[in-house]
């Protein structure tokens, strides 16, 4: 297995890259969907979710308000606290999972990793940074994904800084210009990524290192 990271803004192109890395043969391990994977319905996340902030936190289907969850947290830093410590354990034992399941196999495992700067994690062997300007960002938040520009722009503020992201990066994609132009650099960046050297069979997936950066959950739908 080769294991590297991918990051970027909200909104940078993550997905979109992770989309076009799947097409080349990539493994795609997407914080994100396990995330709201483990807080499905009958998950043990979802009853402790719902133990801890009470039924308000369960739409009508008896899914995970997600809208309702990020209205706890984010002015109460506590409910932040018991949030993460219900949710990112069971996100961080199915990512080991995953990667454990793969790590005799010779595939190039991307994971997909939103707040990556803020919360490292070591045990990759290279980081991506998906960069945009934040203008790219606000504008394609707002014209593709129908948020308002307030809301993008202090979405946005609440991540690590683009600069933040560049310090640590071993690949950089920039996703300014259009698909077109991204296309190049894809082929460039699977050069680099098969002539990683393959990790051993054993493979042992590091924790994230936890850090005070910021963490409040994006509710995307
Ligand atoms: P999030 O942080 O919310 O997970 P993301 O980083 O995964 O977002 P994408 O969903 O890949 O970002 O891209 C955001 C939006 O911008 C999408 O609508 C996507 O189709 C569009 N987009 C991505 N890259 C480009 C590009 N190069 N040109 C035009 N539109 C793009």
């Amino acid at each position: 297995m080769i294991l590297v990271g991918l990051t970027g803004g909200i909104g940078s192109g993550k997905s979109t890259v992770s989309s076009l890395l799947e097409d080349k043969g990539a493994v795609i391990i997407d914080a994100d969907a396990i995330v709201r994977e483990v807080q499905l319905p009958g998950s043990p996340v979802l009853a402790k979710l719902a133990e801890k902030f009470g039924a308000e936190v369960l739409a009508s289907d008896g899914s995970l308000d997600r809208q309702a969850v990020a209205n706890i947290v984010f002015t109460d830093p506590d409910a932040l606290k018991v949030l993460n410590a219900i949710v990112h354990p069971a996100v961080g034992l199915e990512m080991n999972r995953r990667m454990i399941e793969q790590r005799t196999t010779n595939n190039v495992v991307i994971l997909d990793i939103p707040l990556l700067t803020e919360n490292p994690r070591e045990g990759l062997q290279g980081k991506i940074v998906v960069d945009v300007p934040v203008e790219v960002q606000v504008e394609r938040l707002t014209k593709f994904r129908g948020f308002d520009e307030a809301d993008a722009r202090a979405r946005i503020g609440r991540q690590a800084t683009r600069e933040q992201r560049l310090e640590t990066a071993d690949f950089v994609l920039d996703n300014a210009g259009d698909l077109a132009a991204l296309e190049p650099q894809i082929e460039k960046l699977w050069e680099w990524l098969k002539s990683l050297p393959q990790l051993p069979p054993d493979y042992e997936p590091v924790t994230p290192i936890p850090n005070a950066g910021p963490k409040t959950p994006d509710t995307k739908s």
